[in-house]
């Protein structure tokens, strides 16, 4: 194996020096000054190894594939919409819900959400007429919220702009809608309208790479592209969107990323990861027996010199058998992130404890999203400064003076958005009485428990009441903490310092001078 790489590595050498950035000066483009460094060339054509250039493969994989789809395929409630309604409006907002809802988030979550979204808003009328703060409620836990929002503003475009009637193409869905990109266009058309077309996501990038050996970074925009490409060449022409479906579902259920099924995948015979892995056990086996070791006829197709194949510098590991493929670019690392936030609560009507929400601006991260009252900390901030930054901003929130040492300190919850790790650093402050919320400081409001999970919250933000709540059960165990137990008052001088809740009378009293 290794004298093979090496003898492709120098073959790629060699067709390396013979490419266009090796061609005599009088071939260059006229009017360029010889001083100018040549373009990097232009990858040449993938070789046949990895495309699906014989047709009666592509009939065999096309039919195998669609056949186990009939037999396997999971009962969802978007295909079944797709498959028995008539109205190919109605069609294809549902497929489009479903879309939408998919990216990023598994398909035992969306169910209950597809379903509830559906019934609320079973056309795209009823979702134009929908507000905003409805949309977040229900996308509340489903994450990356801007995606509700978007579909929303879409479903309105819909309505106003193009009389109810959703584009009938893949090019015209991704130019028309917001927030439909590429793939979700492609998606749509191929299972509402029955168009030709292909699609690319992450299950199908999985298949793809593993069927044809594709080891060149997949997030990479130039093997994207060839993705697009061969899943176009690669769709059935008469039933595109079960094909699709057919090619993700795979994907999702027997070529998944770390223990793939290969034993039941219904198209291994066109599988060349499958095919390097039995020639490589074969040629193992004839090792042991002490015969001649042939040759395997599925290497790389050159070391540097092939757009698909992987880096030399990483080869093909024999221990990740088909787990080789896909291969990615290493990822960047997310940003982290530190902020303090609040539970105040305060007893509402009969005694029951409630919770001070407000509302994040309406663009950026979780935008128009209800949270505890935050504040972004810098990382290295001493825990007393960040203390009395939190105490600032809640005098902000309810326009009374806080005492920055009557915060109790719960700890610390972590939640890793796409591209952010999150640190909140949770604070509880107990009031015994009401609070006149500041108009000025708008939109804040009270809410039960019951109202806090309904409400249009985030998911970090639940987080943080679930701790907040454990922290309390403690602390309402007298073997186990010095938290005083719900409803108890604190005497009221309002002692302060972590572990100690407050009265109303200490937490409005003005700050002592410094
Ligand atoms: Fe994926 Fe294995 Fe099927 Fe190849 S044979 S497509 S690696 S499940
Ligand atoms: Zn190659």
């Amino acid at each position: 194996m290794s004298q093979l790489r090496v003898a492709a590595a120098a073959a790629g050498g060699l067709r390396r020096t013979g490419s266009r950035a090796a061609l005599p000066a009088r071939r260059r483009r006229k009017g360029a000054s010889p001083r100018k460094a040549a373009p990097a060339p232009a990858p040449g054509p993938p070789s046949s190894r990895h495309l699906f250039s014989d047709p009666a493969e592509t009939e065999a994989l096309r039919r195998n594939l669609l056949a186990w789809y009939d037999t396997c395929k999971r009962d969802l409630p978007w295909r079944t919409r797709a498959a028995t309604e008539p109205d190919a409006d109605r069609r294809a907002y549902a497929v489009w819900v479903s879309e939408i809802m998919l990216q990023q988030t598994q398909v035992a979550t969306v169910i209950d959400y597809y379903n509830r979204w559906m019934q609320k808003w079973p056309t795209l009328q009823a979702l134009a007429q929908a507000s905003l703060e409805e949309v977040n409620e229900l996308w509340a836990g489903l994450g990356y919220y801007s995606r509700g929002k978007r579909l929303q503003e879409a479903a309105r475009k819909v309505v106003s702009e193009l009389a109810g009637r959703m584009p009938r193409t893949a090019e015209d869905l991704q130019q028309l809608l917001p927030g439909v990109g590429r793939y979700t266009a492609a998606a749509i058309a191929s299972i509402s309208y029955g168009q030709a077309t292909g699609v690319v996501d992450g299950n199908v990038i999985r298949v793809l790479c593993r069927l044809r050996c594709i080891g060149a970074d997949s997030s990479s925009p130039a093997v994207i592209d060839r993705l697009w490409d061969m899943a176009n060449a690669l769709v059935d022409r008469s039933r595109p969107g079960d094909f699709n479906q057919a090619l993700m579902e795979l994907g999702a259920t027997v070529c998944v990323p770390k223990a793939p099924l290969c034993g039941e995948c219904p198209v291994k015979q066109h599988c060349r990861a499958r095919l390097r892995v039995e020639k490589e056990l074969a040629s193992a086996s004839q090792k042991l027996l002490g015969k001649a070791t042939p040759v395997p006829d599925v290497e790389d197709c050159g070391a540097g010199g092939c757009p698909l194949c992987p880096p030399a510098a990483e080869p093909w590991d024999s221990s990740l058998g088909v787990t080789n493929f896909p291969r990615k670019a290493a990822k960047k690392q997310a940003r982290v992130a530190r902020a303090a936030t609040c539970v105040l609560e305060r007893r509402g009507c009969r005694g029951a404890p409630q919770y001070l929400i407000v509302q994040r601006p309406s663009s950026g991260l979780l935008a128009g999203l209800w949270e505890f009252p935050s504040l972004p900390l810098a990382q290295d901030l001493q825990e007393e400064k960040q203390r009395e930054a939190l105490a600032e901003h809640l005098q902000a929130w309810i326009g009374q003076p806080v005492v920055a040492g009557d915060l109790q300190l719960i700890g610390e919850v972590i939640h890793i958005f796409s591209h952010i790790h999150q640190t909140y650093v949770v604070y509880s402050l107990s009031l015994d009485g009401d609070v006149t919320l500041d108009p000025a400081s708008s939109p804040s409001r009270w809410v039960t428990e019951e109202e806090f999970h309904a409400s249009a919250v985030s998911t970090a933000m639940k987080k943080v009441l679930k701790v907040c709540g454990k922290q309390q059960e403690k602390g309402s165990n007298p073997g186990q903490g010095s938290k005083r137990k719900r409803g108890a008052k604190a005497q009221g001088t309002g002692s302060t310092g972590p572990g100690t809740q407050l009265s109303l009378r200490a937490f409005l009293r003005p700050p002592t001078a410094p």
